[in-house]
């Protein structure tokens, strides 16, 4: 079958998709029939609380494709990613979702592509019509102000479904951080970059495993990761108001000195209290944000923790990941 001698690694995260994995299979071998290059078909289990793990399991023993490392718990999408890119031995690795939502056959052109000599190749997602009004809305506003605030750019239609070069990965390899926002590592890495458009399908079955609250925490953590704008809006914020408040004190101290003393002033005391009482909480929790993150990476906690694996010599040494998160397993999507 593999003609070219290449391996190309499709790294699939896995959480409570017991109904999905067997369509994924099937999908795969059906679209990928005609790709000239082994396929190693690496899942990685996030602590999984349904039949996921015995349903891959079952079908490693029947399909020699098929290699898994199942992780001791849910360490969260963006963190099993990174212990599935760490562990894939592919010339090109591929990170793809189970449900289907990322069309196999697109990594036909993925591999042409990278044979064309892109070090990475990633699908663009030219409609979002499967997403909800809102999952757009919000989605396209964190793009923007992650591509305002960010030193780097992260294309908008850009997902995590691409393929990467061995040398791409080898760099991410090495990238020793924990908050793990995958996105932002992938354009990191820069290299000879191509976009393929695909039409994004829905689920095919199970749900999302993302709500607000997760999405929210992504958000924020992309953002910290890759700037710190946040952080540093705030000596202008207090330069501008410091002026103002420095004008408006000298009209009341002028104001009273010619008109007499004045007493009259509980509502725009009151605004004036609340408003700034507020602006330094705000200032504050962002610091926070910055601290609580800083905090994590100084406890060096490995990333992810490996339960059981086929994967054999290598992987049985690299047990315990390098790199690790805030250990919360709180990242996602
Ligand atoms: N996933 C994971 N760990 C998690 C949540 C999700 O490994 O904590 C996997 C999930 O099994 C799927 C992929 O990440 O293969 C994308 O998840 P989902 O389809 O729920 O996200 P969406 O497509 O809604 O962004
Ligand atoms: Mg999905």
């Amino acid at each position: 079958m593999a003609i070219s001698g290449d391996t190309i690694t499709l790294v699939v995260p896995v959480y409570n998709e017991e109904a999905a994995i067997p369509r994924f299979l099937e999908e795969i071998t059906l679209r990928l029939a005609p790709l000239d290059a082994s396929l190693e078909i690496l899942f990685v289990d996030d602590g999984s609380r349904d039949r996921s793990f015995e349903v891959i399991r079952d079908a490693s023993l029947r399909d020699p494709r098929i290699r898994y490392v199942k992780l001791s718990r849910n360490f969260g999408k963006e963190v099993a990613l990174t212990a599935g890119i760490e562990m894939a031995r592919g010339d090109a690795v591929v990170p793809m979702d189970v449900d289907l939502q990322d069309p196999p056959e697109l990594i036909l052109e993925f591999v042409r592509l990278w044979r064309e000599g892109y070090r990475t190749v990633y699908g663009a997602r030219r409609r979002r019509d499967a997403d909800t009004f809102m999952k757009r809305l919000t989605a396209g506003a964190f793009y923007r102000l992650f591509n305002a605030v960010a030193d780097m750019r992260i294309p908008e239609d850009a997902g995590d479904f691409r393929l990467i070069d061995r040398e791409v990965v080898e760099v991410i390899r090495q990238l020793p951080e924990r908050t793990r926002f995958m996105k932002g590592i992938f354009s990191w890495a820069g290299f000879s970059t191509i976009a393929v458009p695909y039409d994004r399908p829905a689920r095919e079955v199970g749900q999302t495993s993302f709500n607000y609250r997760k999405l929210i925490r992504f958000a924020m953590d992309g953002i910290t990761s890759f700037s710190t704008l946040p952080l540093r809006v705030w000596s202008a914020f207090g330069a501008v108001m410091a002026l103002a408040s420095l004008g408006y004190m000298l009209i009341v101290v002028v104001r009273t000195l010619v008109f007499g003393v004045d007493w009259p002033g509980y509502a725009s005391l009151m605004s004036a209290v609340l408003f700034f009482g507020s602006v330094q909480l705000i200032s504050v929790g962002v610091l926070g944000e910055y601290i609580g993150r800083i905090y994590f990476e100084t406890k060096q906690r490995p990333l992810y923790v490996i339960e059981a694996t086929n994967l054999g010599g290598a992987a049985v040494s690299a047990r315990v990941g390098a790199a690790d998160p805030s250990g919360s397993g709180r990242t996602a999507a």
